[in-house]
Order: structure tokens, then C-alpha cells, then sequence
């Protein structure tokens, strides 16, 4: 039994970070520009703090702006569209960011459709999902951008690859499809509905997980040899009373049978603010006219 490959999330990620940064301190040289990002939080969930925290540290720390707007947890929908409507005019921002989960008071969809489709980091705008299936450039969501970055780490020609996605999400698991396809992969997508979900999965040269089911990825769902990415975080309480975070694969049992496997934490994690950052500077680059800054284009399109 050869043990797989672990991708390195952590190492990728911060690779992916420097790289913005230099394409930050090329956009300030020539066109005097820094790019800025606004996040919108509401309420005070602590986990939603924290990921507001962590965005703002790393765009300082890349030489973006980081504007953070926070607004009561009883806010109503037009409040909240009334700051993105602010947001969209700034000429300072270029992605505008909402936490989610919304309360329940708000209509995400209504609130996604506010967003200029050209600060729309998170690529969640319909336009952007359907730039994205028609293959042409759009803003594409961080945690699926990651995630092919992670795969084209280990593996550059991914043309008729047989990829299985587990978890059919807008934030995840479709936009997942829509990038393995659009580099050229045979694509099978499982839900919650489908039938013989381990045997589709035992298909895939590469098989993304991104479900939050604990460890629902065993042994008999990984094809020997195949790329294993597992999306997946859920916080589970741990022996000591501390939670930690578990996957959606069953790392243990499937790193002796994997290519290639990334880890939770530090797999997938780490590269969606990575993603978010980059976004921001293309998203300031293309509303202005201008050609991507080439320390991006260097891997994972
Ligand atoms: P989600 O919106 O809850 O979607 C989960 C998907 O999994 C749904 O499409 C669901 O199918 C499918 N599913 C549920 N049970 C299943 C089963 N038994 N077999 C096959 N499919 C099943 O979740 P999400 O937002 O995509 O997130 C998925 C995981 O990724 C979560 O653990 C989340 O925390 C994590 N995540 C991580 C990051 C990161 O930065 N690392 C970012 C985003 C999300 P139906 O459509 O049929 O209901």
C-alpha cells in the first residue's frame, strides 16, 4: 500500500497570496490603483465574525483595501440592499462580499441579484453563473476556483478525466461542475437523490466532495489511484470538549488507496480566501477595461 500524495492547501494558498500581492503592487505602480474589497456582515453568529476577521487580515496583508460594513441581526431586506446599491456606486470597492447564512427575515436571492455583477466576488450573481456555464470570463466562486487550482497542482491536463462531484450547491458542488467541465472533464454530479452514489464515485480519476456529511467517503467510494478533494468542513465536538473540524472523506481509510488527497484542515480551507483576494484584484482590473495582471494567470485557469 502506497500512501497518497497530500496537497498541501496551506502551502498553495499562500503561493496564491503572494501572487496577489504582486499583482496589487503592479496595479498601485501603474495604474494607481488599490483594489478594495467591502464585506457585509449581519447579526453576530461568531463563525460569520471570525471569516469576516480572517478576510480583512488577508487583505491587508495582500495590500488590498478591506471596508467592513456590520449591520444589526433584526435588519430588514431594503436596508441591507440600500448599503449594497452605496456599495455598487463606490468607486473605492471592487468585490462587495455578504456573509451567509442570512437571517431569515432576508431573501438571499434578491439580495445576490443587488450586487453589480462586476463586484460580485463571490460569483454568485445569475450572470456570473451563467458566464460561467457558457465558458466565457466571469467572477467564479472561491471555493471551486480552489479547489481546481488544488487538482491542477497535482495533475495539468485534465482533458477526459473522469470527475465525479458529490453535493449539487450553488456555492460548491455546481460551479464545481461547470469549471471540470470547462477544462475538459467527463463530468457525473451526485446528490442526495442519486442512486449507487458509491459506485458513480468509484468512476472518477477525480472526485470532489463537497456535502457536509462527515467521513461519508470511504474506502469503497475512491477509485485506486484517483485525486480526492474533500470540501467538506464540519465542526464536530472533540474528546478534549474543543470542536475540530471533519471532512467529508474518510481520510484514514482512503490516504492507502488515493493519488493524491487533500486534508481537513489545511486542504481546500486555506485556498478559498486565496481565491476571494484574487478575484478582488481581477474583478478591479476588468471593470476598469484592464487585461488580468499576469501574476494571476500563472496557474489553475
Ligand atoms: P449544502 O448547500 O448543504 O449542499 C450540500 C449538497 O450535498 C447538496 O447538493 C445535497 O444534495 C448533497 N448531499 C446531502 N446529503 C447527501 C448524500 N447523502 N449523498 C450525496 N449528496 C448529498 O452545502 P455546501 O454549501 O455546498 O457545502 C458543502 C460542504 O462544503 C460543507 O461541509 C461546507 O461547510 C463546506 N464548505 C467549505 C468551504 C471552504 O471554504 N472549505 C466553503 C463552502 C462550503 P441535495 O441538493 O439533493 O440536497
Amino acid at each position: 500500500m502506497v500512501d497518497a500524495r497530500i496537497i498541501d492547501g496551506k502551502t498553495i494558498a499562500a503561493e496564491l497570496r503572494r501572487r496577489v500581492g504582486d499583482a496589487a503592487v503592479q496595479l498601485r505602480a501603474t495604474h494607481d490603483l488599490v483594489p478594495g474589497l467591502a464585506t457585509i456582515l449581519i447579526g453576530d453568529d461568531p463563525a460569520s465574525h471570525a471569516y469576516v476577521r480572517a478576510k480583512t487580515a488577508a487583505c491587508a496583508a495582500a495590500g488590498l483595501g478591506s471596508f467592513e460594513r456590520r449591520l444589526p441581526g433584526d435588519t430588514g431586506e431594503a436596508p441591507l440592499i440600500a448599503e449594497i446599491t452605496r456599495l455598487n456606486a463606490d468607486e473605492r470597492i471592487d468585490g462587495i462580499l455578504v456573509q451567509l447564512p442570512l437571517p431569515p427575515q432576508i431573501d438571499v436571492h434578491r439580495v445576490i441579484l443587488a450586487i453589480d455583477p462586476q463586484k460580485d466576488v463571490d460569483g454568485f450573481h445569475p450572470v456570473n453563473v451563467g458566464r460561467l456555464w457558457a465558458g466565457v470570463p466571469a467572477l467564479v466562486p472561491c471555493t471551486p476556483q480552489g479547489c481546481l487550482m488544488l487538482i491542477r497542482s497535482v495533475r495539468r491536463d485534465l482533458a477526459g478525466a473522469e470527475a465525479v462531484v458529490l453535493g449539487r450547491s450553488n456555492i460548491v458542488g455546481r460551479p464545481m461542475a461547470a469549471l471540470l467541465q470547462a477544462a475538459d472533464c467527463t463530468v457525473t454530479m451526485v446528490h442526495s437523490k442519486s442512486r449507487g452514489q458509491a459506485a458513480i464515485a468509484r468512476r472518477a480519476d477525480i472526485l470532489v466532495a463537497a456535502v457536509g456529511r462527515p467521513l461519508m467517503v470511504g474506502a469503497d467510494w475512491v477509485k485506486p489511484g484517483a485525486i480526492v478533494i474533500d470540501a467538506g468542513i464540519t465542526p464536530l465536538p472533540g474528546a478534549d470538549g474543543r470542536s475540530r473540524l471533519a471532512g467529508d472523506v474518510d481520510f484514514a481509510a482512503v490516504r492507502g488507496l488515493a493519488g493524491a488527497i487533500t486534508p481537513v484542515p489545511g486542504g481546500v480551507g486555506p485556498m478559498t480566501i486565496a481565491c476571494l483576494l484574487r478575484n478582488t484584484v481581477i474583478a478591479a482590473g476588468r471593470r476598469r477595461g484592464l487585461a488580468d495582471p499576469p501574476p494571476l494567470l500563472a496557474q489553475g485557469e
